[in-house]
Order: C-alpha cells, then structure tokens, then sequence
C-alpha cells in the first residue's frame, strides 16, 4: 500500500488559503523550475482534486513554446522479453514461469522497420528485457542496417543495464538514444521492488554513463508503487532536475498477479497525472511519453496525458503474435490491429484531442534553443 498524495486520496476538500499556497508553489516551480525541498514536499501533501485543474493547465502551457500542441510518434518494437532481472513488479521478469519467451531475428526486427518507416514512423524504439542473447555483436548489426537503409531515422534502445562498453558500443553503431527508468530515486523503495542482484548505483551509474556518451537520454519512475511515500517522490523529483534528462518516463505501477508483488493495488490515473505535470514543470523540454499504462488504466488515459504535459506516443509496430508476451503488467492495451489502423486512429484521436500527429524524428528541443 503507498502513502502517496493523502489528499487526493481521500477526495479531502481543500481549504481556500491552502489552495492559494499551492497555486503560489505551481507558479513558482513553472517559473524556475525547482522550489525548495520542504515545498516540494507541502506540494504533495497538501494537494487536493480541486487544485489539479490548474496544475495540469499549467503543465500544459508550459510545453507550448517548445513543443506546441505537437505528439511526437515513435514505433515501437519489442524485440525479446527474455530477461535476467527479477524485478518484483514486472510481469516478465525471469521467475515468472507462464511466459511464453521470444526473440526476433534480424530480419524480422528489419522487416518491422520497413513496414514502420512505409508508414511514417522516423524513430525505432527497440525495447526488450535484460536478454543476455542480445549481445553487442547482433545489436550493432541490426543498429548499422537500420541506420544504412533509413539514414535519416532516428533508433532509440530500451535494453536495461549494459556495460559502459556496450553502450559506447551500440553508440557508435548508430543509437541515438537510450531509454532506461531509474524507477524510484529512493534507495530504500528501490531495495524493495528489486532482488538483492539489482544495484540502485550500478542504474544510477548507468544514466551517467548515458550521458557522457551522448545519447539522448530517457530516465523515469513508476507512481503508486507498494510502500511509495511523497519523500520517495520528492526524491524522483530532485533526481530529474538534478540529471536533466532528456526524456522522462512516468507510469502508474500496476500490479501483476504472476509477481511477487501480487495482491497490491494499482497506482492511479490521478497520481499518475499529478507527478506527470510536475516533470513537465521541472524538465518543460523534455519529451514526456503518454504511456501505455496511462491506456489501461482509462481508454483515454494517453490522450488525455496530453493536456498535463505529454508530447510522444509510441504505438506498437512489432509482430502481433507477441503482444501478449510482453505483459510487463496486466491487462496492457495491446494494439491488435493492423499497423496501418493502428497509425490512423492514434492519429485521429490525437486531432480529436486538438493535437497535431508528428512523425518528424523529434529530437528533444535543446536548451540552447
Ligand atoms: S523491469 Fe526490466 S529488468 Fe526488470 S524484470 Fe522487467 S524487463 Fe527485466
């Protein structure tokens, strides 16, 4: 059970001088983009249903110079969920026996980038689990291929921890970017939602490593999580500013019953959307993914990320036969469609939501500008 935003929680109303004060700390936080760790910490404490409007409105407003109305596209394409990982929230971590364990070859993940790139897409997402079978070799390879035949796209890796050789490595086979969640910046939750194998330094390290290299970097949290309290929150939220990404995850944590962790509740649209808004008050030029998440929990739930400060989607484009393997949580939405319906109605709903589809490559707007 988490302990996180009280207030919204229990649906408390609030108190007209209380409102005016967290008004005063949103204003602030949008203006500099930080406010005090004991603000940051009354901020979430204190926050009730009534003051959301205003904070969403201003997440909102504040992603406008850089990035408009705009929903940048990505495809994404998960090419294993082997993993070596036992993290206790994921639903394909290496303990759970009733996964169905794939890999794509070469060819396929080509083949999806074809198909991906006929539609429009400019950016490859590949994403899979701790596979140790994904060496550096076999990535290169697929890296170098995709970036031969579509020099102008851009490859974005979700692959978890690797070596700082590794990420050099596929680095300069071509990968633009690298998506790796920090998940909590609390040492203490951290411990508790992974096995004594994961290191909350070595995920750290990780990030920096990331950076210094230069990719585009992607790090995130899941909200809602067994036993999160606002400190641990307060903790994510110094971490972002202090490493700048330049891409930031944030998903509710929902529960999978072939976990460890089974028997806990979900995380919350509202959260979810709540802390949402904050990383775009703190990073206002980083692309904030509507994640697919969001979409379980609410069928609207991506789109309407759009209004609290979310600019990318990443609609599926891998093979259909293994959406239903890659449940790193229950009841994912999965995309059953053809890719081309897929890409039409995401875009559809991005227009009737007052957005612009953009299948540009998306890079994040520098901060030189
Ligand atoms: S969260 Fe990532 S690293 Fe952890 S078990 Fe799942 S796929 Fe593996």
């Amino acid at each position: 059970m988490n302990t996180i935003l009280p207030n919204i929680k229990t649906g408390k109303k609030q108190h007209p001088m209380t409102q005016k004060r967290i008004a005063q700390l949103i204003d602030q936080l949008a203006d500099t983009h930080m406010i005090p760790v004991d603000d940051l910490r009354y901020l979430l404490d204190h926050i009730c249903v009534e003051d959301t409007s205003y904070l969403f409105d201003t997440a909102h407003k504040v992603k406008q110079p850089y990035y408009q109305n705009r929903v940048f596209l990505r495809g994404l394409i998960e090419i294993s969920n082997y993993c070596s990982k036992g993290c206790h929230y994921c639903g394909i971590n290496r303990t759970n026996k009733n996964v169905q364990r794939y890999r794509l070859d070469k060819e396929t993940i080509l083949e999806c980038c074809r198909r991906g790139y006929d539609l429009g897409y400019k950016t490859f997402v590949l994403q899979a689990g701790e596979d140790p079978a994904l060496t550096d070799e076999f990535l290169c390879e697929v890296i170098k291929s995709i970036k031969t035949t579509y020099p102008d796209s851009r490859i974005s890796l979700s692959l978890g921890e690797r070596s700082f050789a590794s990420y050099i490595a596929l680095y300069q086979a071509g990968a633009d970017r690298y998506l790796l969640r920090h998940e909590t910046a609390s040492k203490r939750l951290y411990e508790h939602l992974h096995p004594n194998d994961s290191s909350f330094e070595n995920r750290r390290q990780c990030l920096d490593n990331l950076k210094v290299i230069g990719y585009q970097t992607g790090s995130g949290c899941m909200v809602g999580s067994p036993s999160q309290t606002n400190d641990d929150i307060v903790q994510d939220l110094l971490y972002l500013h202090q490493l700048q990404p330049h891409m930031v995850g944030v998903g509710p944590y929902l529960c999978h019953e072939d976990t460890l962790l089974r028997g806990n509740q979900s995380g919350t649209l509202l959260e979810t959307y709540i802390i949402l808004a904050l990383v775009r008050l703190i990073l206002p030029q980083a692309m904030l993914p509507a994640t697919t998440a969001l979409g379980t929990l609410d069928k609207l739930g991506r789109e309407n990320a759009l209004f609290v400060g979310a600019n990318v989607m990443m609609p599926n484009i891998g093979p259909k036969e293994y959406l239903e393997a890659y449940q790193i949580y229950q009841n994912k939405q999965l995309a059953k469609d053809t890719d081309e319906s897929n890409r039409d109605n995401t875009k559809k709903r991005i227009e009737a939501f007052g957005h612009i589809a953009d299948f540009s490559v998306g890079d994040v707007h520098t901060w030189e500008g």
